[in-house]
């Protein structure tokens, strides 16, 4: 059975006191779930997070980072500065960084490969616009991002790697991809996966789900195949709700 992830991404929400409360909250909620529960809090709130989970099951994680390890890179965070704070994971190209800042899949890339480096595991994030599943291209849109996400990417290092498949409609809209779309998806994601790669990693490779996800379509959703997890924003921002999500077994 896949390493499944369960994930809060809570975007640009709470302020560090608000975020530590929640952290607080959800702890003892999530305490004795039967996988792997991850919450990314905005860099600022990092800090604060990451003291109230030390020690936890909770895994912390960052929204995003620098392609660069230090420098002249003003507004930006490096890698350094997260693993510093104790962050292990790394949500990166996210579709908001992808469509409202413009960042490129080699500039993806270049993250994907730095947070290898430093020994954090990247979440991938890939998914298709609303008009390209329309245009028939949802398919071939995953796949571009997927192989040029992981230029470069050993077979050991992809060990460490997650993808997150999100339809970029289903985001924060209440609209989610039915289980049966989502799953087709993943699946012709992880045979892309086995002809970069090989089968093995294609099989063991973890590809959450995200976009609307919530304690109604929770089950269904993670019933299929191959749909190892929840990438979730909105219903992850209450601490009752995601730990629905997390225990939704
Ligand atoms: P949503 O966001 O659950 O609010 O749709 C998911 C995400 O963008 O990661």
């Amino acid at each position: 059975m896949r390493n499944y992830l369960i994930a809060g991404n809570w975007k640009m929400n709470k302020t560090p006191s608000e975020a530590a409360a929640l952290a607080k909250e959800i702890l003892p909620l999530v305490k004795d779930a039967d996988y792997r529960v991850m919450v990314a809090p905005s860099f600022v709130c990092i800090p604060a997070v990451a003291s109230v989970l030390k020690g936890s099951n909770v895994i912390v994680a960052a929204q995003n980072m620098a392609g660069t390890e230090s420098g002249a890179f003003t507004g930006e965070t490096s890698v350094l500065m997260l693993k510093d704070l104790g962050v292990e994971m790394v949500i990166l190209g996210h579709s908001e960084r992808r469509h409202i800042y413009g960042e490129t899949n080699e500039q993806i890339n270049e993250k994907v490969k730095l947070a290898l480096s430093h020994g954090l595991s990247p979440v991938l994030c890939i998914g298709e616009l609303l008009e390209e599943r329309e245009a028939g291209k949802a398919e071939s849109v995953c796949f571009e991002q997927l192989e040029k996400g992981l230029v470069g990417v050993s077979e050991s290092d992809m060990d460490r790697v997650i993808i997150a498949y999100e339809p970029v409609w289903a985001i924060g809209t209440g609209k989610t991809a039915t289980p049966e779309d989502a799953d087709a998806i993943h699946a012709a994601c992880r045979k892309k996966i086995a002809s970069l790669y090989s089968s093995s990693v294609a099989e063991k490779v973890v590809i959450q789900y995200g976009g609307s996800m919530n304690p109604s379509n929770v089950k269904t959703l993670m019933a299929m195949e191959n749909i190892d997890g929840g990438l979730i924003g909105g219903a992850s921002l209450k601490a009752d709700s995601f730990a629905e999500l997390a225990n939704f077994n």
